[in-house]
């Protein structure tokens, strides 16, 4: 029987992961598909305390798990399947395989919202992508326009690491003005390769019949035109969605899927706690995240010590 349970490997899964093996408790981490989380999906974290020169996110959270594992964290890669949250200990199915946890420490995160274009789930891998770090650098995109579309940091970042190797970067946003910060905003508008095409949405990818992303549909909102801009890829950078899918009518959500939290990290049944993106629809910060798992952390292990009283 597991003590603790962590679900999820990201800034906010291994924060807790530290605290809980530093309390003896020796955690259990599951990583989900994505060991270390979106973090390491991204270029140089610029903004986490400790860091003036910047870090690259990947070595970010490798770094988060070596220090998690010095103190006795365990981490296990695995997706969870199934929970029963119905009486502790709790039941958790992992890769096909039971595991029982006294508590357990949903820090799930979130994945990439898509566009919801038919043709967009078609041509993804043939030129439709979600992460400018994982794929911009394939031969495909060299040297060839490519679109990204959002007006966030995430799509900031994402055309800006882009102007490496497209020829240029169309950024498609659907309003007049961008809504990530004003240093990411500003550099994104300077560089010469970034071109904004404002008011726009995408209402469809081209080429199915091609077998490849050969441009994008365009609508502006404002005029009701339609046009075609060529490209060779499409960087969706639109925001995130909760990964509580397993969690839906066992434990409080919003209307988002976003978990509730109350009295700190607690959930609506006792002994599972939250942490992170799936539970923050507000501030969603590598280092909020960070700060949440160490709250979950200590919300866990003070749990664990008033029921042995
Ligand atoms: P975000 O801030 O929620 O921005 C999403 C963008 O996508 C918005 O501009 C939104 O338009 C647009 N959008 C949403 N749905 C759309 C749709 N269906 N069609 C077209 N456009 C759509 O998401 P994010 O950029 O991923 O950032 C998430 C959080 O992570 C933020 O708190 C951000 O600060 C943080 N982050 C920080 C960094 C960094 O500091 N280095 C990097 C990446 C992310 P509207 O503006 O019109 O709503």
């Amino acid at each position: 029987m597991e003590k603790v349970v962590i679900i999820g490997s990201g800034c906010a899964g291994l924060t807790a992961a530290l605290y809980t093996a530093r309390a003896n408790l020796r955690p259990l981490v599951l990583t989900g598909r994505q060991p270390g989380g979106l973090l390491t999906t991204t270029t140089v974290v610029e903004n986490y305390p400790g860091f003036p020169e910047g870090i690259d996110g990947y070595e970010l959270m490798v770094r988060m798990q070596k220090q998690a594992e010095r103190f006795g964290a365990r981490v296990q890669f695995g997706t969870v399947e199934k929970v029963d949250l119905s009486k502790p200990p709790f039941g958790l199915t992992v890769d096909g395989e039971p595991i029982s946890a006294e508590t357990i420490i949903i820090a799930s995160g979130a994945s990439h919202r898509h566009l919801g274009l038919e043709n967009e789930l078609k041509l993804e891998t043939k030129g439709v992508t979600y992460c400018a770090t994982c794929d911009g650098a394939l031969p495909m995109f060299r040297s060839q326009p490519l679109v990204v579309v959002g007006g966030g940091d995430s799509a900031c970042e994402e055309a800006t690491y882009l102007t490496r190797f497209g020829s240029i970067v169309y950024l498609v946003h659907r309003r007049d003005t961008l809504r990530a910060s004003k240093v990411m905003a500003q550099r994104t508008l300077a560089h010469e390769k970034i071109k904004p095409v404002w008011n726009s949405v995408v209402t469809d990818i081209l080429d199915v019949k091609r077998g490849k992303v050969t441009g994008v549909r365009l609508k502006n909102l404002e005029t009701g035109n339609e046009s075609v801009l060529d490209a060779a890829g499409v960087f969706v950078a639109i925001g995130h969605l909760p990964n509580t899918q397993i969690f839906k009518g066992l434990i409080n959500m919003d209307e988002h899927g976003y978990i509730i939290a109350k009295h700190g990290t607690a959930t609506n049944v006792p002994g599972v706690f939250v942490a992170g993106d799936c539970a923050d629809r507000v501030y969603r910060q590598a280092v909020t995240a960070a700060g949440m798992g160490c709250a979950a952390a200590i919300d866990a292990e003070r749990f664990l010590s008033d029921r042995n009283e």
